[in-house]
């Protein structure tokens, strides 16, 4: 098999990778990036641009609610929840279609598939990646940038499997616009989370509990 090389191996194509590629292309290096989902990783697809696409749904609906008080009357005021999903889902393409070109643009190598490493060999780190449909392909590089991110924990809280209990990915992917929600946990992804449930019109709104 054909041995690929660059200087430069990166594993992950979210925002550790992808800036790190660009960066080091603008260097003069020669860069791959090895990505198993979609560039942009869990900010762009999962995390920070979904979070903020519902927030600001959200927060337009409860604005036209409560627009009365300013003098601002929206009376048919209402929300259509696929019709946001949609939003939120052309907003990420756009984004993650932006992300790519930067790539193509800096001349820097995408190639979908897993990558792991592999015994160096000659003095050079060697990458294997297995593509989509089992085909692989070896790299090599005089420097390999792990940027393989993260993915939620399965929490050892007790009942934590039982249906209904959902993570932020599991969240996103509803496709109705839950009743009432209860948040464990009060970090930032929390805060995000509890933003865009507050400004819903949900008789219930957002629980939160910490500690
Ligand atoms: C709901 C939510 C909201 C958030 N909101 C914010 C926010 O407002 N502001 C903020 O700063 N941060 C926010 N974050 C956190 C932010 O998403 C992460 O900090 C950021 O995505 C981390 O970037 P990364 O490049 O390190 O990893 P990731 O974005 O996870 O990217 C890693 C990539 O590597 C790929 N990968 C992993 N293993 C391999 C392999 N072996 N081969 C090939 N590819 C592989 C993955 O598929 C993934 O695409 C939020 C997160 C969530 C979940």
């Amino acid at each position: 098999m054909e041995m690929k090389q660059f200087d430069i191996v990166i594993i992950g194509a979210g925002p550790g990778g992808y800036v790190a590629a660009i960066s080091a292309s603008r260097a003069g290096k020669s860069v791959a990036v090895v990505e198993n989902r979609r560039v942009g990783g869990t900010c762009l697809n999962r995390g920070c641009i979904p979070a903020k696409a519902m927030i600001h749904a959200s927060s337009l609906y409860r604005e036209a609610l409560e627009g009365g008080r300013f003098g601002v009357h929206a009376p048919d005021t209402s929300y259509d929840y696929a019709e946001i999903l949609q939003y939120k889902e052309e907003t990420v393409d756009r984004l993650v279609g932006g992300v790519e070109q930067l790539l193509k643009a800096g001349g820097v190598t995408l190639i979908q598939g897993t990558g792991s490493l592999q015994l160096p060999k000659d003095g050079m780190n060697q990458v294997r990646v297995i593509g989509p449909d089992g085909e692989e392909d070896m790299l090599s590089a005089a420097h390999v940038i792990l940027a393989a991110g993260s993915r939620p924990a399965d929490l050892p809280i007790p009942g934590a499997d039982l249906p209904g209990v959902l993570n932020s990915d599991g969240l996103f992917a509803l496709d109705h616009a839950p009743e009432s929600l209860v948040i464990i946990g009060g970090g930032g992804i929390c805060h995000g989370l509890r933003e865009s449930g507050h400004k819903s019109d949900h008789p219930g709104g957002p629980a939160q509990t910490s500690g």
